[in-house]
């Protein structure tokens, strides 16, 4: 593999060519994030207030599910920063942002833009990186599921995407807790337990049935949209020891209107480039960065990167490979022999098949 290098020497390259206006908050990002909150309020009202048919009220929880996830990626923007500079306001909005998928401004600036951002990828250091094969055998869980055969595997998998944000959001918050002050334990709770006793408010106002369709399906909904987002954004990526954006991150092309819809959530190569920077300039970016590093830079459409994680197992060998413990096959990563057009377990030799089956009886 090519020498990693650290997000911080790609910046230093590209940011010469880029605009001064690229690196100062974009507040009129918000008038979107209004238009979505109020489709969401409209939603969630119209099923709280009218008797509607069952169709009519699906129909709302899936336009709800969709802004409850483009409300979280404007959320991610504004709690970097990049849309306001006032702390106590970009607080404030990024809470109001992030309260559907009910997930904390303090905890999220903790588990994103500190943890995940500065240790992407990093075996032990980044809360969202995959398991490696060693980690794999103190998770009976997990070891469990790839025990089921591949099909099941893959759907159980998919299907989980529907939740997992809020559970790992949940995990995070467990995990990070107690790295809080004393003085500011109080808000993280705070910011946790309100956007929850909203939601069990409204059940016990609604009744399960319309609480059904304005706040779980939605959520379910709008955890897979995010998570549609997230697990390919790393996940076929190699783990690293340097933060290298453009060997541990993976940019997703969608139409432009779903770009729009998602507030570029899609470059997240570029992202982690330049975290700082509001995605809105992030095309300009991407085509720096194709200038200069052509063959470093990984990009595909959703939708191949989504079929690529239905193919490829989850656990980490050597940082670069991918393993499936059950049935002891290996696949590269992305920079590391993955060809998301044609994904193909590698072929070992007898040295490697027996190191493999030493790694994974035990
Ligand atoms: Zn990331
Ligand atoms: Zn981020």
């Amino acid at each position: 593999m090519e020498k990693l290098h650290t997000f911080g020497w790609y910046a230093a390259r590209i940011a010469p060519y880029l605009p001064k206006k690229a690196f100062q908050p974009v507040p009129e990002r918000l008038w979107a994030g209004l238009a979505h909150l109020l489709v969401a309020l409209a939603g969630i009202l119209a099923i709280g207030l009218i008797e509607l048919s069952v169709w009519v009220n699906l129909v709302i929880s899936i336009v709800l599910g969709c802004t409850f996830a483009s409300l979280g990626f404007l959320g991610h923007e504004i709690l970097h920063g990049t849309v306001v500079r006032k702390a106590w306001l970009r607080d404030l909005l990024g809470g109001i942002a992030f309260f559907p998928l009910s997930t904390g401004a303090r905890l999220w600036r903790k588990w994103h833009n500190v943890e995940h951002h500065q240790h992407t990828q990093h075996e032990e250091k980044d809360p969202d990186s995959w398991l490696s094969i060693e980690e794999l055998a103190n998770n009976r869980f997990l070891t469990w599921i790839y025990r089921l055969p591949f099909g099941i595997r893959a759907f159980v998998s998919f299907l989980s995407l529907t939740f997992t944000f809020t559970i790992h959001s949940l995990r995070m918050f467990k995990l990070y807790l107690k790295d809080f002050s004393s003085e500011k334990k109080p808000i993280v709770w705070f910011q946790l337990l309100l956007p929850w006793a909203t939601w069990l408010g409204m059940f016990v106002l609604l009744g399960p049935v319309k609480w059904m369709f304005a706040f779980l399906l939605p959520l379910l909904i709008g955890n897979f949209i995010v998570m549609a987002y997230i697990s390919t954004n790393h996940r076929l990526n190699p783990l690293v020891d340097v933060n290298d954006p453009l060997a541990n991150s993976l940019t997703v092309t969608v139409p432009k209107w779903v770009d729009v819809l998602h507030f570029n959530f899609s470059y997240h190569t570029e992202h982690h480039l330049f975290p700082g920077m509001n995605p809105k300039y992030y095309p300009l970016v991407k085509e720096k960065v194709m200038e200069m590093w052509p063959d470093r830079y990984h990009q595909m459409s959703l939708s191949m990167a989504m079929n690529a994680l239905w193919k490829t197992p989850r656990i980490y060998y050597k940082q670069n490979d991918l393993i499936d413990p059950n049935e002891q096959r290996l696949y590269g990563s992305l920079g590391n022999g993955l060809d998301p057009n044609n994904i193909e377990a590698k072929d070992m030799d007898k040295k490697e098949k027996s190191s493999i089956r030493r790694s994974t009886s035990g």
